[in-house]
């Protein structure tokens, strides 16, 4: 059976074409063709001779996830596109145009396990499967295609993980697309411009972070264990303090810092004895806080902050010296906010 080149890393396509009697260069050859130069037909690849072109014809196909349903919100820009895999599952990915920026909001699985109390993803839609590599840097290919050609952007310049899904137990799919984004032969996409989005798994977040440099976010959400277990299931496998001794693993840059996402529900994490137990827990890490206003759902019938409550929130969190953000989200009229990720047609 032939296998989707784009599953494969560029050391293991190095293999594969050792076993085929090739040398190692050409997995080199043609990564550029594909990422570089966005070929998807060997017989376009005009320097892989004819004997490689009939190897390559026989052993790989080029396959990607194809573009369903798009939906536009003109109140902030988004396009919310959904993806149908080969096998007729949905992936959700969201656009976000600004004046210099592009940035993608990737999904790594279809529906998720973590089931956080307040987020669509878990709670409506059920974990099927994680996504293969082709499936997530397919929907970078297809949504950057469909930017450049309808003329909403020359290319995509920033990439956040943060859409369905959790990107650390995806890991090693996750990681061949990091590779391809970062990596000269393929998008070159400065590491700065890639953001993680994770609860926090196991002990491999610092490892894979400080490998790659890219930008982490954290979605810490509650500051004591009891709160965060009560909203976030996960808390009870990999708890906030095992969380918080794994980010002082991580090495920053000068300019850097790790963004610590707080979801901010009415009288549930928002007074400011909450704001307080915070800082208490982030000391000594390098980190901004972003307050994300909880977008509703359905299977949890709890209110955003208010607004006086959460300028409260900010301005205690300033007076001690933290850079706080609060995100107004993208695509909330599509649905496609943080959280509401439900592939909703
Ligand atoms: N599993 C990863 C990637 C998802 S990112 C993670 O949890 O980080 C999506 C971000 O939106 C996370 O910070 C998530 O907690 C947050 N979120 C989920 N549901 C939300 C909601 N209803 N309102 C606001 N933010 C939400």
């Amino acid at each position: 059976m032939s296998m989707n080149i784009l599953d494969l890393s560029q050391s293991e396509l190095e293999e594969n074409l050792c076993s085929l009697d090739e040398p190692k260069y050409r997995a080199t050859q043609l990564f550029n063709w594909i990422y570089k130069k966005n070929i998807t037909c060997f017989d376009q690849m005009s320097n892989v001779p004819d004997q490689l072109k009939t190897k390559l014809n026989t052993n790989y196909t080029i396959k990607l996830p194809s573009i369903y349903k798009i939906k536009h919100s003109k109140q902030d820009n988004s396009y919310k596109f959904l993806l149908k895999t080969i096998d007729d599952n949905l992936i959700e990915a969201i656009l976000m145009l600004e004046k210099k920026r592009a940035t993608l909001c990737l999904s790594c699985m279809i529906g998720c396990p973590l089931k956080c109390k307040f987020c669509a993803s878990g709670s409506e839609l059920n974990f099927k499967r994680n996504l293969n590599a082709s499936e997530i840097i397919g929907q970078f290919i297809q949504i950057q295609n469909y930017a450049v050609e309808n003329k909403l952007a020359a290319k995509i310049t920033n990439i956040v993980f943060m859409g369905i899904g959790e990107p650390l137990l995806n890991l090693k799919n996750v990681e061949k697309t990091v590779k391809v984004l970062i990596d000269k032969n393929g998008f070159g996409l400065s590491k700065n411009r890639i953001t993680l989005s994770t609860v926090g798994i196991n002990n491999n977040l610092a490892k894979f972070i400080n490998k790659y440099g890219i930008k982490l976010a954290v979605s810490l959400h509650f500051p004591t264990e009891a709160q965060r277990s009560e909203f976030m299931p996960i808390n009870k496998t990999f708890s906030l303090k095992n969380l918080l001794e794994e980010l002082k693993q991580i090495k920053l840059n000068k300019r850097d810092n790790i963004t610590i996402e707080y979801i901010m529900i009415k009288d549930i994490n928002d007074d400011l004895k909450d704001a307080k137990k915070l800082i208490s827990i982030l000391s000594g890490l390098k980190v901004k806080i972003n307050l994300i206003p909880y977008n509703p759902i359905a299977s949890f019938p709890e209110h955003p902050s208010e607004e006086k409550q959460i300028n409260i929130f900010v301005n205690y969190l300033k007076s001690k010296s933290f850079f706080v953000s609060v995100r107004r989200s993208k695509g909330l009229e599509s649905s496609g906010a943080c959280g509401q990720f439900a592939l909703k047609e």
